[in-house]
């Protein structure tokens, strides 16, 4: 009986891929734990992680491709699913010009490899491809006029901070490698504050939990900065030496009015007056972000405003302090103009992630005729998923490749089964919270017959006669796309271990040498002034507050036993979520826990089972996302189409609501 252990990562959407150290026992892997070599990710997994096994065994897991006859889907060979779907691209591409495909993914799973798909919609001729954000990308773009790019403290550095403020994100549950450090921290005297409008176990365990009103927060970081310059806590030798365009943050930053400030956030202002202090005082002195506090239509400006805090303070460049919001330390180390064959195509068009649906039933050059979509599932997690489906019914021919039947796959013309990532060689780039490369082994082999996203490739290119699709292994892909990293990453040794990238500063922005046109950090940015947006951070309000008709704010995370939708699909029975209130609230509508209500919003209801929490506050109800619309779930039914402008970036939580007793 063979036993090994074999090294591979997590490869789900989160913020800490995982080094993994898998064990496999007759060709079958019985056991999944960190592997220490990453001092970041650490000897655990969190939950989802752990359901790597179960999601790979699942019973509902699809091995056999499905086509739609006569409205319902039934199993086919592979022949008969890649015939088809070869014949529909062929068909399209002698009917319209090749930008009448629509390629849709998102990072369902990671790895370089997966983006063959790119080289391959290239080589067709050239797609619709996806562009904006549904994730980080209006605090991306934010950090890039203020630094240039961003760059993230590794965890590690927390246990040099005598103060930490986690401002809207729940690392329990969302990215959890940070949290021994965090704790750590405390141990040795730093004081930890949460920022976030719903309770969370990340607040529970802090010293101070502010709860503002969803989409304040920039408001209540400018405040801070002028109490920061009222009481001279501001570093100006700081100021002097490192940025330009202090004066117009000034400016701003005094005019506010402190009963405005409080009205507006919810938060009293001595509360924030006491917070201000404290973190002017106190050095070095951590911010770490999530990307909770962008999903508004002001989200772009909410982080600059907080990097703006961070800066006045000096705490840049500082071990122990900082700004760490997402980690771009990748560039350089892979071939992207190979893997995506940047060049090749000959028609070109993108569509913005936050209006999907839109996007499909109003293009008329050329309409959307072929949707293609892997690692996604835009039918639950994009925007008006109602619309979204609507779109969906009026393309021609859908095919999507998944291992379950997602809500997108269910609406899909032909559903091509894949490997789960533990079948498949890969590499995975450090992700937001570390800066370890990650080599992900092939742990087992698939179920029979099923292909990875990379041979469903291969299998089409050789139907299309594609010539500039090379149809090569993940480890050929691996080899030719990591050239740019041999010399500086010894990709043997990768294979046995992760790897940090090389050559980076031990502390971002220690050498003061930021990326941004004036090489210094920027308040005031020409950047964003010429790409139609404030040049200065500023408390700009949200498009849509509460009223007499929606008087409640809801806003929907992440579970801590999903990723989005994914692990919904090992959940029997019916999705339907739970609304959290309080008991105020509730006994105010004449509701008890356990009832059944409808939550509605400007798009229309959900139904959903009431549960009391006394944490929230009575001014917003909390439901998780990510149950499956067909069983009762998809919360993003009621959610608009609404976005930040700055990244395209999708204003998830900027959403009201009322909860009626059914
Ligand atoms: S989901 Fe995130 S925290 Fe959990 S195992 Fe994967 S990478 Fe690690």
């Amino acid at each position: 009986m063979e036993k090994k252990w074999i090294s591979t990562a997590c490869t789900l959407d989160c913020w800490d891929s995982c080094s993994i150290r898998a064990f496999v026992e007759d060709g079958q892997v019985k056991k999944l734990v960190g592997n220490p070599e990453n001092p970041v990710t650490g000897h655990f997994l969190c939950e989802k992680g752990y359901k790597h096994i179960k999601m790979r065994n699942g019973r509902k897991r699809l091995i056999k491709p499905l086509i739609r006859e006569a409205g319902a889907l039934r199993e086919a060979s592979w022949e008969e699913a890649l015939d088809l779907v070869a014949e529909k691209l062929l068909k399209l591409r002698k009917d319209y010009p090749t930008s009448a495909l629509l390629y849709i993914s998102e990072f369902g799973n990671s790895g370089v490899v997966k983006k063959a798909d790119q080289r391959f919609f290239n080589a067709f001729g050239g797609v619709t491809m996806p562009t904006g954000s549904l994730c980080a990308g209006a605090g991306v773009e934010a950090q890039r006029y203020d630094f240039g790019k961003c760059l993230a403290h590794e965890p590690t550095d927390y246990l040099n901070s005598r103060m930490i403020i986690v401002w809207g994100r729940n690392p329990v549950t969302t990215g959890p490698h940070m949290v021994p450090f965090i704790k750590k921290a405390q141990e040795n005297g730093a004081r930890l504050v949460t920022i976030d409008p719903l309770p969370s176990e990340t607040a529970a365990m802090s010293d101070l939990h502010l709860a503002p009103k969803p989409g304040s927060d920039g408001l209540l970081a400018m405040y801070m900065i002028k109490v920061l310059i009222e009481n001279n806590l501001v570093d100006m030798d700081y100021i002097e030496k490192n940025t330009i365009g202090f004066h117009y943050l000034k400016e701003a930053v005094m005019e506010l009015d402190k009963n405005q400030v409080s009205e507006v956030t919810g938060i009293p202002y001595g509360d924030i007056e006491d917070l201000a202090l404290e973190y002017g005082s106190t050095k070095p002195a951590a911010i770490v972000l999530g990307f909770g506090i962008q999903r508004y239509s002001n989200g772009g400006d909410t982080v600059r405003a907080i990097d703006a805090l961070g800066a006045v303070t000096g705490n840049i460049g500082k071990s122990g302090g900082g700004v760490s919001y997402n980690n771009s330390v990748s560039q350089g180390l892979i071939d992207e103009d190979f893997l995506k064959g940047t060049g090749l195509a000959k028609e070109k068009r993108t569509y913005d992630r936050p209006l999907l649906g839109d996007f499909i039933l109003t293009e008329k050059n050329p309409p959307v005729r072929f949707i293609y979509t892997a690692r996604a599932n835009p039918v639950n997690q994009g925007m008006d998923i109602e619309k979204i489906l609507k779109a969906f019914k009026s393309v021609d021919f859908k095919v999507t490749l998944d291992m379950y039947l997602t809500d997108t796959a269910a609406a899909s013309d032909v559903v091509l089964p894949v490997k789960h990532p533990l079948e498949e060689d890969n590499i995975v780039m450090p992700p937001a919270n570390h800066s370890y490369i990650n080599y992900c082994n092939k742990v087992v082999e698939s179920p029979e017959g099923v292909l990875s996203e990379l041979e469903i490739l291969n299998e089409l290119a050789m139907r299309l006669d594609l010539g500039s699709f090379p149809l090569l292994s993940p480890e050929k892909w691996i080899e030719i796309i990591t050239q740019p990293m041999r010399g500086k990453i010894d990709i043997e040794l990768l294979k046995e271990k992760p790897l940090k990238v090389p050559g980076l500063l031990d502390i971002p922005w220690s050498d003061s040498r930021f990326f941004t046109p004036s090489g210094k950090f920027e308040f005031y940015s020409e950047t964003a002034k010429d790409e139609g947006f404030f040049p200065t951070a500023g408390y700009r309000g949200l498009e849509t507050e509460v009223s007499k008709e929606f008087p409640l704010y809801l806003i929907t995370p992440k579970l801590r036993g999903s990723l989005h939708s994914q692990h919904f699909a090992l959940v029997e029975g019916d999705h339907v979520p739970t609304v959290h209130i309080n008991s105020t609230k509730a006994n105010e509508l004449g509701m008890e826990e356990g009832d059944t209500v409808s939550v509605s919003t400007q798009m229309g209801s959900i139904k959903a089972i009431l549960k009391l929490d006394e944490d929230i506050l009575p001014d917003r109800v909390k439901i998780y996302q990510g149950g499956w619309t067909r069983k009762g779930g998809g919360i993003n039914r009621i959610i608009p189409e609404r976005y930040s402008r700055m990244g395209m970036h999708a204003a998830y939580y900027e959403l009201v609501c009322r909860v009626e007793k059914e």
